[in-house]
C-alpha cells in the first residue's frame, strides 16, 4: 500500500514539477501571461496504459490541483485571454481530455464537477454515431455540455490529418462540424488534432472550418507568442 501511494504521489510529483517548471521558475515565461493545458484520454482503463491514467493517480492530480497553488480555468477562458492579451491568474492550468471514452463520463466527469474543476473533452464523432463500446452517447456528452463541460471538436474519423489527402481531411471535418451541430447545436470554437500533429495546410483547413483555436500534443506553456492554431498541451498519462 505503501509503495503504491509513494508510486502515485510520484507521478503526480513528476506532472506539478514540469508545471512549476514552467510556471514558477525565475525568468521562465511570466506566469501571469501564460497557462498549462493538460491533456488525458482514459480513466482507470488499465488495459490501455499508454492512454490510461490510473484511478488513484487521477485523484492524486485533483488533490494537487485544488489544494496547491493553481488556479483551473475553463480553456475558452483561457484561450480568449491570451488572444486578447489579458492577463491569467498565476500557475493558470487548463484541463483537456482526448477523444470521448466512456471513463470520460463514468469516471473523470463526476470527480471533476464534485472537486469544482472545469474541463473540456475533445470528442470524435464517428465512434460515437456508430455506437463503438467503451466510447460516450451522445446523450451523456449533452449531459456533461448541460453541466458546464465544454465540448470541443477532435475530427469525424480520428485521421492522422497530414497523412490524408487535403480533401479527405476537409470532407471529414466537414461531417464531424455537421454532427456536432445537429447533436449539440453548434460547432465546437476548440479544435484538437488527432494524435497532436498537423501541418500549415491542415491548420488552415481547421481555421476555415470555423474554429477559433486548436491543440497539438507537444508539451510547452500557453501565451501570446504560441500558434493558436497549433497550442500546446502537457501529456499526463
Ligand atoms: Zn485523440
Amino acid at each position: 500500500m505503501a509503495r503504491r501511494i509513494a508510486r502515485v504521489l510520484k507521478a503526480a510529483a513528476l506532472v506539478m514539477l514540469a508545471l512549476t517548471t514552467w510556471l514558477g521558475s525565475p525568468g521562465g515565461v511570466q506566469a501571469a501571461d501564460s497557462a498549462v493545458v493538460l491533456i488525458y484520454h482514459r480513466f482507470g482503463e488499465t488495459r490501455f496504459p499508454s492512454t490510461n491514467i490510473r484511478l488513484e493517480q487521477f485523484e492524486a492530480h485533483i488533490k494537487e490541483l485544488t489544494s496547491g497553488p493553481y488556479t483551473v480555468l475553463p480553456v475558452p477562458e483561457i484561450v480568449a485571454a491570451i488572444r486578447e492579451k489579458r492577463p491569467l491568474p498565476d500557475r493558470t492550468i487548463g484541463l483537456t481530455i482526448d477523444d470521448g471514452y466512456l471513463s470520460v463520463y463514468a469516471e473523470a466527469f463526476p470527480r471533476l464537477r464534485d472537486a469544482g474543476l472545469p474541463f473540456t473533452v475533445f470528442v470524435s464523432t464517428d465512434p460515437v454515431d456508430r455506437k463503438f463500446s467503451g466510447f460516450m452517447t451522445w446523450d451523456q456528452i449533452r449531459e456533461m455540455r448541460d453541466n458546464g463541460v465544454t465540448i470541443g471538436a477532435h475530427t469525424s474519423t480520428h485521421l492522422h490529418m497530414p497523412a490524408n489527402l487535403l480533401s479527405r481531411n476537409r470532407a471529414d471535418l466537414a461531417n464531424s462540424n455537421a454532427r456536432l451541430k445537429e447533436e449539440l447545436g453548434e460547432v465546437p470554437p476548440l479544435f484538437a488534432y488527432p494524435f497532436g500533429e498537423a501541418s500549415t495546410e491542415i491548420q488552415n483547413l481547421v481555421r476555415n472550418a470555423g474554429h477559433i483555436a486548436a491543440f497539438g500534443q507537444h508539451s510547452g506553456p500557453l501565451d501570446a507568442s504560441s500558434d493558436p492554431f497549433l497550442h500546446a498541451t502537457f501529456r499526463v498519462e
